[in-house]
């Protein structure tokens, strides 16, 4: 980069060197100045001249041997020494340099002088440059140059279009063969983004540079002064005299010497790239330094005397301010999509019931206004993607180790930096922005950015800033001598991610959350609401099948009376309709005796206690076989049954309705019935299972339900269509789950647990 400074010599090694011991450099203490200005370093109060650069012969017309341990006057006269104090009293040169005044001529030498000061260590030092009044502009073109040109930056539409005007108005002012606007990215490397230059040179428009180019301590002095001037890349340095004892080596601090000496890296490097001049201005955004504007000189050496160069140094400052609300501005817009489509997504979640259906299924979606290039939503482990990301497979990796990382809002456009694995999926996830939704799970919206600019143009080998000479038996670090264009590839990286997005995430996290919290806080209205009608209703089923039992009881005692006392007097078709009404009557106690039993199974707390299973099993089998004494059933129960805490009537009522079950739906010659547990999971899971005639799959729900037979009134032995209701009420009110797995004519078996566990969170 043209505007580099490096390692000087004697601050590495041939053994240590590497890109990074550049930034120890210390540039500010070179001891020595550029030839178009002389230096004194003065003492204050007395201004007692304590070092001077060697060149106040011929440039101030006083010999330095003089110059050295005098007064101030000697060089200035008595009346410039008087109007330099008064100066002095009223200009903060701590921090900075100032203009301090323009000298008609100097005691021993003619000619208009500018003098600048500042101070450093305590110390005052004063930096002399002629004066060229000459090329001076009109002041009041000046003046309408520069409003023409800030009119001009304010009305252009876009960063690029301020920039590209910015570049155009510096080469006028200043009249450099090529001006260029470079940008630093996160990592310090940068990028030419704006170019104004003579038709017949090489563009560097779009060229990016390592990070090495400007090193940190590079970076921190093109910050503190307005201006850097370098008017003749071969120019011979002025050491500052008397010299520094060699054992310390230079302590003065030049940093905010206009006239400062170079490194020899800084003109070796711009020697090599064929610059003669150039003239550098930093351009901040909120006080951090976010580029710069270099001026180069191709052809010759270029000296811009003071009355060129404050213009610039009037413009660039402006230029940085307008240049922070321009790319405000340029990311204002992007905020209002985000602004919108955030909206349009809340929209959408307060309609939708599911978090998916709202965030992925429509539009806008997670994709929308964002600029990502894929998103992915993961909530209650349902995975849904949208646009280019890595495989289902690796994005649940991923969001298992952001999971990890215990970070609200997570940003990186180097995920193989954080997460090295992201290496094999880095070209659709160079960069990720992601949300967690969950303290205890997965649960989390990523979008990803794919890898950009596979291939980057580089001004130089990023890896290899430096070669080293062992020229003079000395360890020099000198500038790399070919600057041609080579590619590199940057890999695994993608654009980084802009505040107003991060901000974006931040706000949809939250969003998201208002909704959960106000869905759960519906759901618990909702589920209060059902329980409580849930009650009521179950009270309802005991009092109506307890109370209507009674007169129903009436009716079939009188019917039966009518029957024996007065049937040989009825006609035939009358018999028919007592015998009717008596088979309803029996047929109506049966339903209300199965209602009853069912709301018993929750009514009363349980009567919980340890009871052997297979006592149990035994009394229920007994009690079927008396109720079918003629059939052919071969009974298979365990001997492994546990012991098991349970409320015994319940679980009697469970067997019970499964047993006869399993003997009734049979055809088989020998019905055959094998209870069981399989006590290898946690919690147990019990099992009858039949030979019999089986249930086809798409019946398998539904005769859970009350009231429901898959079969006609009477066959198979009838019944009311209540007896898995209760059993499966009975297995709930345990904490448990009841399932079928079963073929139509290859039998059925019922399986079911009676407390919850991850057997049965595994198993739903
Ligand atoms: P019910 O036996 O009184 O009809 P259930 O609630 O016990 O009522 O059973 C509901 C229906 O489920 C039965 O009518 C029958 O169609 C079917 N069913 C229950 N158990 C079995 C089984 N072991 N094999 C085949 N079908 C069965």
């Amino acid at each position: 980069m043209p505007t580099s400074m490096s390692a000087a010599a004697g601050c590495v090694t041939s053994r240590n060197v590497d890109v990074n011991n550049c930034d120890l450099e210390q540039v500010q203490l070179v001891g020595a100045i550029q030839p178009h200005g002389a230096l004194l370093v003065v003492e204050e109060p007395a201004l007692r001249i304590v070092r001077a650069s060697a060149n106040t012969d011929g440039f101030l017309g006083t010999p330095t041997a003089t110059v050295l341990g005098g007064s101030l006057d000697r060089v200035l006269g008595d009346d410039a020494v008087a109007a330099l104090r008064v100066r002095l009293a009223g200009t903060n040169l701590t921090g900075c340099s100032a203009h301090l005044l323009t000298l008609a001529a100097l005691p021993h030498r003619d000619g208009r002088f500018h003098l600048f000061g500042n101070r450093s260590d305590g110390l005052l030092i004063l930096e002399f440059e002629r004066s060229d009044a000459a090329h001076a502009p009109v002041e009041s073109d000046l003046f309408g140059a520069l409003r023409n040109t800030l009119q001009e930056l304010q009305r252009s539409a876009s960063l690029r279009t301020f920039l590209e005007v910015a570049v155009d108005r510096v080469r006028e002012f200043t009249g450099f063969e090529r001006v260029l606007v470079y940008r630093f990215d996160p990592d310090g490397s940068g990028e030419v983004v704006a170019e104004a230059k003579e038709p017949g040179l090489d563009p560097y428009l779009g060229l990016h540079y390592p990070a090495s180019d400007i090193p940190a301590p590079a970076r921190r002095l093109f910050a503190l002064s307005p201006l850097r001037h370098l008017p003749d890349v071969h120019y011979i340095p002025v050491p500052l005299l008397p010299p520094p004892p060699a054992s310390v080596g230079d302590t003065l601090d030049l940093s905010y010497a206009f006239l400062r000496s170079v490194s020899e890296m800084y003109s070796g490097y711009l020697r090599n790239m064929e610059v003669q001049a150039t003239l550098v201005a930093p351009l901040l955004k909120a006080g951090k330094l976010w580029g710069l504007i270099s001026c180069m000189q191709h052809s010759a050496p270029k000296y811009l005397p003071y009355e060129q160069r404050s213009p610039i140094e009037f413009l660039v400052p402006m230029v940085s301010l307008l240049m922070g609300d321009r790319e405000d501005l340029d990311h204002y817009a992007y905020r209002v999509v985000l602004d919108q489509t955030l909206g349009q997504l809340i929209g959408a979640m307060s309609r939708i019931e599911t978090l998916h259906g709202a965030l992925t299924a429509g539009d806008p979606n997670l994709l929308s206004g964002i600029d990502a290039d894929g998103a992915a939503l993961l909530v209650d482990g349902q995975l849904t993607l949208l646009g280019d990301t890595p495989t289902r497979d690796q994005v649940r990796l991923l969001a298992d180790w952001l999971a990890q990382q215990d970070i609200p809002v997570f940003s990186t456009y180097r995920l193989t930096n954080d997460f090295p694995a992201a290496e094999s999926f880095c070209a659709v996830a160079g960069g990720l922005l992601s949300i967690r939704l969950s303290r205890t799970t997965a649960d989390q919206v990523i979008w990803f950015r794919s890898e950009v600019l596979r291939e980057e143009h580089w001004a130089g080998d990023p890896r290899k800033p430096v070669e080293i000479s062992m020229d003079e038996r000395q360890v020099r670090l000198l500038p790399r001598t070919s600057f041609a264009l080579w590619k590199e590839t940057v890999r695994c990286q993608s654009r980084p991610w802009l505040d107003c997005e991060r901000d974006y995430a931040v706000r949809l996290r939250q969003a998201i959350f208002d909704v959960i919290v106000e869905r759960a806080r519906r759901l618990a209205l909702i589920n209060a609401e059902l329980e409580r009608s849930n009650r009521e209703l179950d009270s309802f089923a005991f009092a109506a099948s307890h109370d209507l039992k009674e007169p129903l009881r009436g009716i079939h005692n009188f019917a039966e009376y009518l029957q024996q006392e007065d049937g040989a007097r009825l006609s035939e078709k009358g018999q028919k309709r007592l015998e009717t009404i008596l088979r309803l009557a029996g047929r109506m106690d049966d339903l209300l005796e199965s209602l009853l039993q069912y709301s018993r199974v929750f009514r009363n707390a349980l009567d919980l206690d340890s009871y052997p299973l297979s006592a149990l099993v035994e009394q229920a089998v007994d009690f079927i076989r008396q109720v079918i004494p003629d059939e052919a059933v071969e009974f298979l129960v365990s001997p492994d049954l546990p012991v098991v805490r349970c409320d015994r009537m319940r679980v009697e009522m469970i067997f019970h309705n499964l047993i006869l079950n399993a003997v009734k739906y049979n055809r088989q010659p020998v019905k055959r019935v094998e209870i069981g547990c399989d006590t290898a999971v946690d919690p147990p899971v019990f099992f009858v299972k039949d030979n019999g005639i089986g249930i086809a799959p798409d019946q398998c729900e539904l005769i859970f339900q009350l009231f429901r037979r898959l079969h006609g009134r009477d066959e198979y032995g009838g019944g009311t269509g209540a007896g898995l209701t209760i059993a499966k009420k009975a297995v709930k009110r345990h904490g448990g789950r009841i399932w079928v797995e079963s073929a139509e004519g290859r039998g059925s078996t019922f399986h079911f647990t009676l407390a919850a566990g991850p057997t049965v969170a595994d198993a739903s």
